[in-house]
């Protein structure tokens, strides 16, 4: 099998055979990964923005689907052959040991999932079962921007019909948390983002009002749209520090603040927190708190009835090969969901 190897933080990834542990443990199975996505979380663990990586070398990736090939002792939601999507929220199923993986004479660290890689051994609990005649490409997604988007709508918002949604940044997830606000009849559903492109994408998702990030005006734009007040809801998907501050002074005073984006460790905020006494919100999402054994099922029912789309969402797909490429283009801001295809 076929891997990319985070050799060193802050370089190119290798693309390098590695060899999967002969004996699968206790919850663990044996994945032919299809396809991959790329999310900010893989960017901020080869730049280590959370502090020194102590797991070098390891395997990255966290939303994928693919086809179960072998289960080891005690797996019962999952069989061969099925399809399923990966992911990295916990679900039903056992929770087993990580793999570890050999490298020529090196061990290398993998987590409980990886999807950079052409085969994977997957704990059972970060796999869900779904039909084979869904759509793998768009399976992917469900692996984290979809769920996580659904999830911060659903969960963190609990966003009321009518309610106002400011949203920073539309890539993957943001695109989808306008789909999910534009759902549930938030109004009006304000995007903020740099890259033009994704503006014009942002509208097709759900936006009723897409604005560039360059604005020299752009709070002022913000507070004729929504109310000088601010929005009820706002949601920060950059996980850069002063934008993080922009939507926290952007919200209503009895709205909610919810981040997505992590920052870099030791970049902080500086808030006026006196309206976190009262009833203004400020809060970190985990994955949209999305369970995947029950979210994508549903949400894939809706894409089955025509309510979910997802046209256009994907706008590259690389080759394992080309993986340097694909995380360079994702880091370029202007692309849509970027994908990898193993075959
Ligand atoms: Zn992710």
């Amino acid at each position: 099998m076929k891997a990319a190897i985070l050799v060193q933080s802050n370089a190119p990834l290798i693309v390098d055979e590695v060899i999967p542990p002969d004996v699968l443990l206790p919850g663990q199975v044996f994945v032919r990964v299809e396809y991959s996505g790329i999310c900010g979380a893989q960017i901020n663990e080869i730049d280590a923005v959370k502090g020194p990586d102590q797991y070098l070398p390891h395997l990255l990736g966290h939303e994928g689907v693919g086809i179960v090939l072998e289960c080891g002792p005690g797996v019962t939601t999952v069989s061969q052959e099925d399809r399923v999507v990966l992911h990295w929220r916990q679900s039903a199923g056992i929770q087993s040991p990580p793999p570890k993986y050999r490298w020529g004479s090196k061990d290398v660290n993998a987590g409980w999932v990886t999807t950079f890689n052409t085969h994977a051994v997957i704990s059972e609990n970060r796999l869900t079962v779904i039909p084979h005649s869904f759509d793998s490409r768009v399976a992917t997604l469900f692996g984290c921007a979809v769920t996580t988007a659904f999830g911060v709508v659903d969960n963190d918002a609990q966003l009321k019909v009518g309610q106002s949604v400011l949203i920073f940044g539309i890539g993957g997830v943001g695109l989808n948390i306008a789909q999910a606000a534009s759902m549930k009849s938030g109004y009006p559903i304000v995007g903020v983002e740099i890259a033009d492109n994704k503006l014009v994408m942002g509208r097709s998702f759900g936006l009723t009002h897409a604005l560039s990030a360059n604005s020299d005006d752009l709070q002022k734009q913000i507070r004729e749209i929504v109310g000088l007040a601010g929005a009820d809801v706002v949601i920060e998907t950059t996980g850069d520090s002063r934008v993080i501050e922009e939507a926290y002074n952007l919200t209503h005073p009895d709205g909610k603040t919810i981040l997505v984006g992590v920052p870099r460790k030791g970049d902080n905020i500086s808030i006026p927190s006196l309206p976190l006494h009262f009833n203004q919100v400020l809060t970190g999402s985990h994955g949209g708190g999305a369970e995947p054994d029950t979210d994508i099922p549903r949400l894939m029912r809706l894409v089955d009835a025509g309510k979910l789309k997802f046209d256009g969402l994907i706008t590259h797909e690389f080759s394992l090969d080309r993986i340097n490429d694909a995380l360079q283009i994702f880091r370029s801001g202007e692309a849509g969901r970027v994908i990898l295809n193993m075959a």
